[in-house]
């Protein structure tokens, strides 16, 4: 290794790199400026982005940072919008998490999988799949893209999350560098392979780098439980004419504990997505699977009835919901969708058909082409989780405030839409999203697929109406906040350090203190 200090002098990137490596570190600019942005926020350019190959030089990495005295910001897919991974606390090292992609070890005596913390959701689903095994909660629709550990360290709604909740419910132990470099293994580990086997064994250590946003260390390897992948699953989709009930329906089914998925839009995200391209490709992806089983008759048929059904299933009123049940026998599943029909018609509801949820398990993770709107408008979402019998409360909070800007929002173009999913049998969390004509970003033109992307219109600069966006997403924020929602994705956007008692408080920052006593791990994330 070439002397650091000596390096110093022509700058932290060449110092880096002389210690490290080029394999390892970029100073490509469009990489710094790819790096330097999520999907919302364009904050400062990291000084150099480091791609460390597995767990020993991810450490590597971190103590060279350490020494020089750089503050750093871990990255996995780069697909979320709330600045976690940009930082606008000075100079900044990117640990960009894409490298270290691997399966590590698939255990079906044992009952885990653990992987390295940048392997996509769709890597560990394509491998566990063949071998029918999958994860209780099993990702999140960007999951083409988004990691394990970004979904770990932010938490996540969707696959799964109906029964299992969200991601840290399945995690069973977890490797963590700190900022200095040193690694940190939680859960209850096996003699003969060193590998955690469950979680608990004295206080959760594990829990506490769930949902950090990266405050207090860098995911390096994660094992997570496994089950035997359910053999039988069954939808069904119910319109509404308004959002009460169709709150009430989701709460109500959330209890119920009978859809292992459950989502649904209001009116004006449904016609955004109906709009699109990406119905129509998940129905060929339908007929894709439907033909490369063998023409399994039951998916044939239920693509046919799609095709049918078309984009008309739904009226431009209806608020919708989707649910898949998923289990071990096919009365079973046919049981829970019948409890979720009488939920929804004694509710006022309305029986549709099933195509969105058919279409989104029969491909779970398509491309991301939504992080723009359906004209290449720029698109955000904001969230909050709330209690299941607050969920009106919630609405009509966000509803107010999105009606007092509706005059602003028509002017500038603002489009809005909501969506609604369950997590386990005890909460909601409820999704404003925001569509509005302003230029895309390199992430947007990273991240969309090039054909669909060369298809869509460019809008030009719009600062005022982006800060229009900017003032909604803090206002539903504060609304969320008034009837005491919790959130994911804390990242630099939600209010948790507020939310805290003070001898909370002072714990978490005493545990940062004991991790990271520098404070150069992704300051600022958190609140901290
Ligand atoms: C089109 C689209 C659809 C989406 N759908 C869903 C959905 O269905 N459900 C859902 O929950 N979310 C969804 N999201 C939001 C987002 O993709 C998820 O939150 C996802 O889990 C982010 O993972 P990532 O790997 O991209 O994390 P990143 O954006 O890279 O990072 C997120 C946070 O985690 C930290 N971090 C990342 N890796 C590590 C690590 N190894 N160790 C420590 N900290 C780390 C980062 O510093 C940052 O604070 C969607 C986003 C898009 C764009």
């Amino acid at each position: 290794m070439t002397n650091v200090d000596t390096s110093i002098r022509s700058g932290p990137a060449e110092a880096l790199t002389a210690a490290l490596g080029d394999q390892v570190v970029s100073k490509d600019p469009r990489l710094l400026e790819l790096y330097g942005q999520d999907i919302w926020t364009v904050g400062r350019r990291p000084v150099a982005v480091l791609t460390p190959a597995d767990t020993v030089g991810l450490s590597r990495a971190l103590a060279a940072c350490d020494r020089l005295g750089l503050a750093v910001a871990p990255r996995g897919g780069g697909m979320s919008y709330t600045g976690g991974y940009v930082s606008d606390a000075g100079t900044v090292a990117l640990i960009d998490l894409s490298r270290m992609d691997r399966v590590l070890n698939v255990d079906a005596d044992a009952m885990t999988v653990t992987v390295e913390a940048g392997c996509t959701w769709k890597t560990l689903w394509e491998t566990l799949k063949p071998k029918g095994l999958r994860t209780p909660f099993w990702g999140p629709l960007s999951g083409v893209s988004s990691s394990i550990g970004g979904g770990l360290s932010q938490l996540n709604a969707i696959f799964g999350a109906g029964h299992w909740g969200t991601t840290s419910e399945s995690v069973v132990g977890l490797t963590v560098a700190l900022a200095d470099g040193q690694l940190i293994s939680t859960g209850a580990r096996r003699k003969a392979d060193g590998r955690a086997f469950y979680r608990h064994y004295g206080p959760d250590l594990t829990g506490l780098f769930c949902g950090d946003c990266g405050a207090l260390g860098v995911k390096a390897e994660i094992t997570l439980r496994l089950m035997r992948s359910p053999t039988h699953e069954a939808h069904g989709s119910f319109a509404f004419n308004d959002a009460v009930p169709a709150l009430s329906a989701t709460a109500e089914i959330s209890r119920a504990g009978v859809a292992a998925d459950i989502y649904g839009f209001d009116p004006a995200l449904s016609a955004m997505r109906l709009k699109r391209a990406s119905l129509l490709q998940g129905m060929k992806a339908l007929g894709a699977i439907a033909a490369s089983r063998g023409g399994l008759m039951k998916n044939m048929a239920a693509a046919a009835r799609i095709a049918v059904a078309g984009r008309g299933f739904l009226g431009p009123e209806d608020w919708s919901i989707h649910l898949t049940a998923e289990g071990r026998s096919r009365v079973g599943v046919d049981e829970d969708i019948a409890e979720a029909r009488r939920i929804c018609l004694a509710l006022g509801g309305r029986e549709v058909e099933a195509s969105i949820p058919r279409v989104v398990r029969a491909g779970p993770f398509p491309p991301l082409n939504n992080i723009l709107g359906p004209d290449g408008e720029r698109w955000v979402p904001v969230h909050g989780i709330v209690a299941l019998q607050d969920a009106r409360a919630a609405y009509e909070g966000v509803s107010a405030l999105l009606d007092r800007l509706a005059p602003r929002f028509a002017a500038g173009g603002v489009q809005t839409g909501m969506m609604l999913t369950a997590l386990s049998t005890n909460a909601l969390l409820i999704e404003p999203v925001f569509v509005w004509p302003e230029a895309r970003r390199a992430l947007h033109d990273a991240t969309v697929e090039p054909g669909v992307l060369a298809k869509l219109p460019r809008h030009a600069e719009n600062p005022q109406v982006t800060e229009l966006v900017a003032e909604a997403r803090a206002g539903v924020v504060a609304a969320f906040t008034a009837i005491g929602a919790a959130h994911f994705q804390i990242g630099r956007t939600y209010p948790w350090l507020d939310s805290l008692d003070g001898p909370a408080r002072r714990l978490i920052r005493a545990i940062k203190a004991e991790l990271d006593p520098k404070g150069r791990m992704n300051p600022g994330v958190l609140g901290l």
